[in-house]
C-alpha cells in the first residue's frame, strides 16, 4: 500500500502538544525552531476527555490551529487518538455508563488516578462495553474527516501502548479487567473454542455447567490464567483491527500506526501486524553514563523485534526520550546528548520507517519529561536539540544510501510469548527477557546480525538458532523444530536452560522436554543449582566441548541424561548439564549462558563452529559494528563508539571492498588488503562507505 509520504527517506520528529501543554503562546517561536533543526514532524497526542468534554461536542480548536501552524511551517502533523490508552475517557461517559469502568480483580471498580506518562484522569473505561466502541467511534469518526484532507496531516496514531484496561494504574494488580461485559464476552470465547467437556480436560476442572465457570483471579490458577491471558490479547487485536479497520474506511492514503512497549510483551505478535507499522516507546535515560553497552544492546534488541514485527518490517523508534525517571526529577541523571544521536542512528541502522522524539518541551513535572527535554524551560536550545539537530544534518547526507538493505541473518534467537506468559505467573518474566537479551547483546557486540523472530517463521532459513527459555512447546514450537529436524540442510537449534518443562496447556511434562524427549535424546533426571558457596569453593567448573568455563553467578541448572545415542556435551561438578543428539543438529544446555566466566570465548567458540559469517573485526573494545547495504552500491559500515574517548580503530572487512569514504567527514581512507584504520569521536559514530571489488 502507498501512504501519503513525506518526500525524504527518513522522516523525523517531535513530539509536541498535549491536552493544554505546550501553551499556544509559545508554539509559533517552537515551530520555527523545530523546522529550523530538521524535524519533519509534530506529534499530538491528546486525551478523550479533553477531546470530547461533552458528549459530541468536539472542541479541537487547538490541534485544528497545531494542523494549521505546522502547514505554515513546512511541518507534517502525526496525531495519536487516544481511545484506549492513558487518558481518561470523558467523566460524561462514566456517568452514563457506571458499567463501563473496568473492574480489578477482587472485584472493584478502578478509580481515577494519575501516571508520570498521563498526569490527569488515567485510562480505567473498559473497552468490552459496547457504549466505548459506540462513542469511541464517533470520535475516531470526526477526527479523522476532520483531519483527513489537511495538507498536513501524516500518521494517523491508533493505538500507543497496546495494554490491558486494567493496566493503567496500580488497582489493577497485573491482572486483565473483571466487568461483566468483559467476563460474558471470556465464557462466549470459550464456548466458540471448547466443549465444556474439551475445556473441562483442558483446565483439569469439574465444570458441570457453562454457568459454573469461574474466571481466573489469580496467576497461580496457571492452566485458566493462560486461557483467561490468550481471550485478551485475541481481545486486545480484536480492538485494534476495528479501530483500524474503521480509519481505512474513512482515509485509504494515511499510515496507520500503533505501539507497544520496549520491552517485548506476550501480546505484542498479535497486534503488530494489524496496522501499517509498529512501533514502540524507548526510555533512553542515562544509558551511557553507566559504563555498560548492554543498555545500549537492550534498545536494539527492541528494533529487531519491532522490525520483526512491523508489516513489511515497516517500523518507528517513535519515542527517544531526552530523559526519563521514575517518578520525577532525577537531575543527575540528564541523558547525555550523544545518546540521543547514537539512538537516532541505531535506529536508522535498524532499517526504521523513521524516528521520534519526546518531547521538545518538558510539560509536567513527571517521568517523560523531567525538566530535560530538547530545549530549556523557556525554549532555548540545550545540547541536546545541538546534537539532535546535528545528527539529522549528517543523516540528510547520506539520504543517497536510504532505505538501507539487510543482509539475511545466519542466526535466529527465538522469542516465544506465550513461554514468556508463564515466566511472569512465577515473577521470572524479567529473567525470561534478561536471557534472550544476553544472547542478542553477544553477537550484536561483534557486528553479527541475529534475528529476533517468533515460531512463526521458517526456522530452516537459518544456520544456528537458539532457544533461550522456550519451555511451553505450543504446536506452532512443536512444527518449527521438527520442520528443522527433517530438513536436509545444516540448520542446528540450540535449547538454552528451561526447554520444554511444559506442555501446550501449560501443565508440567511427564516426558521433558515434552514432545522432544526421544528426538533430542535426553532424560531430565532433576534440577539443581550453583550457590555463592558452590562458587567461593569452586564447585562451579563447567567443563563443555566449547572449552572449559566457571559458573560466576548463583544459577539454576537442569540435570540432563543421554539416551538414543546423544552426547553429553557439557557437565558441571560432574552431572551432565548439556547433551547434543546423535544427528548433531540439534542440542541443548540446561543452564543460562549468561551465568558464564568468559562469555564472550564462549560464543566466539559457538560462531568458528557453527561457520558464521563476521562481516567485519575490529581491534577495538566497545565499538559497535553494523553491516547494511547502500541504496546506490556496496555496503555502509556503521561504526558505533561507545567509549569515553576518542580512538582510532582498525577495521578489517571480511568481505571484498575497494575502497572506503568516511561519509560524516567526507574523507577516502586509506584501504589496504581489506583493512581500513578510522577515527571515531566519543561516544560517535562513522559511517563508511565501501564499493565491493
Ligand atoms: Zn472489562
Amino acid at each position: 500500500m502507498e501512504f501519503k509520504n513525506i518526500k525524504v527517506p527518513f522522516p523525523i520528529g517531535v513530539e509536541y502538544f498535549r491536552s493544554g501543554v505546550p501553551k499556544k503562546e509559545v508554539w509559533d517561536k517552537d515551530l520555527i525552531e523545530i523546522k529550523k533543526r530538521g524535524f519533519n514532524i509534530i506529534r499530538t497526542a491528546s486525551y478523550w476527555n479533553w477531546m470530547e468534554p461533552s458528549k459530541g461536542d468536539y472542541q479541537l480548536e487547538d490541534i485544528d490551529m497545531l494542523f494549521d501552524l505546522a502547514h505554515d511551517n513546512g511541518l507534517y502533523v502525526w496525531i495519536d487518538i487516544m481511545l484506549a490508552t492513558h487518558g481518561s475517557c470523558p467523566e460524561w461517559l462514566i456517568k452514563e455508563y457506571p458499567d463501563i469502568c473496568a473492574v480489578n480483580y477482587l472485584g472493584n471498580k478502578i478509580v481515577p488516578a494519575a501516571h508520570p506518562a498521563y498526569s490527569q484522569g488515567a485510562m480505567r473505561h473498559c473497552y468490552d462495553h459496547p457504549a466505548w466502541r459506540k462513542h469511541g467511534g464517533e470520535l475516531l469518526d470526526h477526527v479523522i474527516k476532520r483531519y483527513r484532507n489537511h495538507e498536513s496531516m501524516y500518521m494517523w496514531g491508533i493505538w500507543d501502548g497496546i495494554n490491558l484496561s486494567t493496566a493503567w494504574t496500580n488497582q489493577g494488580g497485573n491482572l486483565p479487567c473483571y466487568c461483566s461485559n468483559t467476563v460474558r464476552k471470556y465464557i462466549k470465547w470459550l464456548g466458540n473454542k471448547f466443549t465444556l467437556e474439551q475445556l473441562n480436560e483442558r483446565v483439569l476442572r469439574r465444570y458441570n455447567s457453562w454457568e459454573d465457570i469461574e474466571v481466573p483471579r489469580s496467576n497461580q490458577n496457571v492452566l485458566e490464567m493462560l486461557l483467561y491471558k490468550q481471550f485478551h490479547y485475541e481481545n486486545l487485536a480484536d480492538h485494534l483491527g476495528w479501530m483500524i479497520n474503521h480509519t481505512r474506511a474513512l482515509d485509504k492514503i494515511h499510515e496507520t500506526r500503533t505501539h507497544g512497549g520496549w520491552v517485548p510483551r506476550p501480546w505484542d505478535e498479535i497486534c503488530a501486524n494489524i496496522a501499517d507499522s509498529w512501533g514502540m516507546s524507548m526510555s533512553s535515560n542515562h544509558l551511557l553514563a553507566e559504563n555498560d553497552i548492554s543498555l545500549i544492546s537492550d534498545r536494539a534488541f527492541s528494533f529487531s523485534w519491532a522490525r520483526y514485527l512491523g508489516k513489511n518490517n515497516r517500523w518507528w523508534n517513535e519515542e527517544i526520550y531526552s530523559g526519563m525517571s521514575p517518578g520525577g526529577v532525577v537531575w543527575g541523571h540528564q541523558t547525555k546528548p550523544e545518546e540521543l544521536s547514537i539512538l537516532l542512528w541505531m535506529t536508522l541502522a535498524y532499517g526504521a520507517s523513521g524516528a521520534m522524539f519526546w518531547q521538545y518541551r518538558p510539560d509536567y513535572m513527571a517521568f517523560e519529561s523531567p525538566g530535560y527535554n530538547l530545549v530549556a524551560l523557556d525554549g532555548k536550545p540545550t545540547q541536546r536539540l545541538e546534537n539532535v539537530s546535528k545528527s539529522i544534518s549528517q543523516i540528510k547526507n547520506i539520504y543517497n544510501h536510504l532505505p538501507l538493505g539487510f543482509f539475511n541473518s545466519q542466526i535466529a534467537i527465538m522469542n516465544h510469548q506465550l513461554s514468556h506468559e508463564i515466566f511472569t505467573y512465577n515473577d521470572q518474566g524479567d529473567e525470561f527477557v534478561k536471557n534472550l537479551r544476553s544472547v542478542f547483546f553477544n553477537f550484536w557486540s561483534k557486528g553479527i546480525q541475529s534475528d529476533i523472530i517468533s515460531p512463526n517463521t521458517d526456522l530452516t532459513n537459518y544456520d544456528l538458532i537458539l532457544l533461550p527459555n522456550v519451555t511451553i512447546i505450543s504446536q506452532d514450537i512443536l512444527d518449527s523444530i521438527n520442520n528443522v529436524l527433517l530438513a536436509s540442510n545444516d540448520s542446528k537449534i540450540i535449547a538454552i536452560s528451561n526447554f520444554g518443562l511444559y506442555s501446550e496447556n501449560g501443565l508440567s511434562s511427564y516426558n521433558p522436554p515434552d514432545n522432544f524427549s526421544e528426538k533430542l535424546g535426553v532424560r531430565v533426571s532433576d534440577f539443581s543449582d550453583i550457590t555463592q558457596e558452590d562458587i567461593e569453593k569452586g564447585n562451579n567448573i563447567l567443563e563443555t566441548s566449547l572449552g572449559r568455563y566457571e559458573i560466576v553467578k548463583p544459577t539454576r541448572y537442569i540435570v540432563l541424561e543421554p539416551k538414543n545415542k546423544s552426547e553429553a556435551i557439557a557437565s558441571l561438578n560432574g552431572k551432565i548439564v548439556g547433551i547434543e543428539n546423535v544427528n548433531k543438529n540439534f542440542s541443548w544446555y540446561g543452564f543460562p549462558l549468561d551465568s558464564l566466566s568468559e562469555q564472550e570465548r564462549f560464543y566466539n567458540e559457538l560462531i568458528h563452529k557453527n561457520n558464521i559469517f563476521q562481516q567485519v573485526c575490529l581491534n577495538t573494545e566497545k565499538v559497535i559494528p553494523i553491516v547494511r547495504k547502500s541504496n546506490e552500491s556496496g555496503i555502509l559500515i556503521f561504526l558505533f563508539n561507545l567509549n569515553e574517548k576518542k580512538i582510532t580503530c582498525e577495521v578489517v572487512s571480511k568481505i571484498d571492498i575497494k575502497s572506503s569514504v568516511d561519509l560524516i567527514n567526507d574523507k577516502t581512507l586509506e584501504l589496504s588488503n581489506n583493512i581500513f584504520n578510522v577515527e571515531i569521536q566519543k561516544l560517535g559514530l562513522s559511517i563508511i562507505h565501501c564499493e565491493y571489488i
